[in-house]
């Protein structure tokens, strides 16, 4: 299977709601062409190093999406041109990425990153941590911010009750943040979970966005 044929065929299992983020770090740019040859046009990275070296050397027209945490010195390399950062995951980054946005005149589309798998080693907030963010008017401090939704990671395991589980909760976190903050907001709308291995579950659990790197592009050589 050549990653043409990879990409063509996930896409035409997800439902037409659900948006593919095809996760290219790690791959080299030549596989990224592939995939953006056969019509494909979001793109992940997680490693802002990474990114900022692929970016001027790819089309300009590909939406970047960065999905790994993320330092806030590396923010204002990011911010002239990502289109959607899928790990706020503290307000020390919702508040620099803020800033670098509005130097460079531009609305970056963010979402918050919740932690709701059992490992320690995984990012994100907690739903008090969020409130805190969020409560009278908090997103007023952040204009070039535009919350989107929620991004969240599962527990790597086999067992998929308790990826299940996570999920669920990490749908019920974005339910309560639209009826509590974002009622009136269309653009709070995107649920980011499911990766190569879990994404037919998440799917059933409610996401809107998937990040698919391996089974798209081939395994990786390094456990990230
Ligand atoms: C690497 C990565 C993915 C994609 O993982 P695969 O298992 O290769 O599909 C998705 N989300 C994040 C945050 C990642 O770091």
């Amino acid at each position: 299977m050549t990653i043409k044929d990879n990409l063509l065929k996930i896409k035409s299992q997800l439902p037409e709601h659900v948006t593919l983020v095809a996760v290219s770090k790690t791959k080299p740019n030549d596989a990224i062409l592939e995939a953006f040859y056969a019509g494909h046009k979001i793109f992940g990275e997680n490693k802002a190093q990474e990114l900022i070296a692929k970016q001027p050397e790819l089309p300009g027209d590909i939406k970047w999406h960065y999905i790994g945490h993320l330092q806030s010195n590396k923010a204002k390399y990011l911010a002239p041109f990502v289109d959607l950062v899928h790990s706020l995951d503290r307000k020390k980054i919702i508040k620099e990425l803020n800033k670098e946005a509005k130097k460079n005149n531009r609305i970056i589309k963010g979402l918050l990153q919740f932690h709701i798998a059992e490992e320690s080693s995984k990012f994100g907030l907690s739903l008090d941590e969020a409130v805190e963010i969020l409560k009278d008017d908090g997103l007023k401090n952040y204009p070039n911010i535009n919350i989107a939704g929620v991004m969240g990671m599962a527990t790597f395991t086999d067992d998929e009750d308790q990826i299940r589980k996570e999920f669920k909760q990490l749908k019920s976190v974005f339910d309560t943040l639209k009826t509590d903050f974002f009622a009136d907001k269309e653009s709070f709308k995107e649920i980011s979970m499911g990766m190569s291995n879990d994404y037919q579950i998440a799917i059933e659990e409610g996401s809107t966005m998937v990040r698919i790197g391996s089974s798209i592009f081939g395994p990786r050589n390094t456990s990230k």
